[in-house]
């Protein structure tokens, strides 16, 4: 007998709209769907009149349950995996789905879509060449700071998913143990109340401060490699030659420009500059 297919979808992380053709034809194909929360896909597939019958599979039965998808899977029956936003199996349920179905030499297809961490990342504005993905923190401080210490050298930026309830927490640490470093809170992406809010740990601790943060929270972290950057003075070289032929900058505003343009911390650009002007005018 033909063995069936497992289909890992992706579903929206907020705005319904967020959900490609394939996925809507494959949920309305399979014969069963394993969902995270089967109540909360029970509205996105009634928001788009799919009458495919739902299991569940969440984090407390995915082992067993896992275990009676096969035996489905093995039946010739195709079976979609989802969980209650973006893509199952990333900070949800679905891996040990997948990996059985692999060792049952099941054919697994995924359907893909939306990604809190990716959605993030493409709006944040820091470098996305690479980027590393840590899901959730620890929830307990001495656990998260020593987790955090261990990637003040991370030179890629990080993404983390983060509770409202912990973001001021985190952010302390952050700025403790990463410094003044690029950052940006990405808050209910694709919903209503949609916010991105880029600045530093510390001067988004002191942005929070005065309001309550609710919702869903994705960070993104500029790597180590930016501040080494500040370090390492080529490109702010290059920029200061071509701007101090303008007599009407201050060392200031260059330093303000070269800053922004750069994504470097301003006084570590004016400290450059004050040595690259000291070092011209002992040559001169
Ligand atoms: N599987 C999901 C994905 O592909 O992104 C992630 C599931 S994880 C259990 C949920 C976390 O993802 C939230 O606590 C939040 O950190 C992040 N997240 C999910 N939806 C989000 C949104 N709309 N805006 C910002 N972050 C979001």
């Amino acid at each position: 007998m033909t063995k069936g297919t497992l289909y890992m979808v992706a579903t929206p992380i907020g705005n319904l709209e967020d959900i490609t053709l394939r996925a809507l034809r494959i949920l309305g194909e399979v014969h069963l769907i394993a969902a995270e929360d089967t109540r909360h896909t029970k509205k996105l597939l009634n928001f788009y009149g799919i009458p495919t019958p739902l299991t569940s599979l969440h984090d407390e039965n995915e082992r067993e349950k896992s275990a009676f998808i096969i035996r489905r899977l093995n039946e010739g029956e195709d079976v979609a995996c989802v969980s209650n936003a973006g893509t199952p199996g990333i900070s949800d349920p679905g891996y040990i789905l997948v990996e059985r179905a692999v060792s049952a030499s099941i054919r697994v297809v995924p359907v893909p879509g939306p990604v809190a961490a990716v959605a993030a990342l493409s709006a944040a504005g820091l470098p996305m060449d690479s980027f590393a993905f840590f899901a959730f923190l620890p929830p307990r401080s001495s656990k998260r700071r020593s987790f955090l210490t261990s990637l003040s050298g991370e030179k890629k930026t990080m993404v983390f998913y983060e509770s409202p309830r912990r973001l001021a927490a985190t952010l302390q640490d952050m700025a403790d143990i990463f410094g003044e470093r690029a950052m940006v809170i990405s808050r209910e992406l694709t919903k209503v109340f949609e916010e991105i809010l880029r600045g530093s740990p510390r001067s988004l601790l002191k942005e929070l401060a005065e309001r309550e943060i609710k919702g869903e929270i994705t960070l993104v972290v500029s790597g180590a490699a930016e501040d080494r950057a500040a370090h390492s003075p080529e490109d702010i070289h290059a920029r200061w030659e071509e701007l101090r032929g303008d007599t009407g900058l201050s060392t200031k505003d260059m330093a303000g420009i070269i800053a922004k343009e750069l994504k470097l911390p301003r006084k570590a650009v004016y400290r450059e500059i004050l040595r690259l002007s000291e070092a011209k005018d002992t040559e001169a």
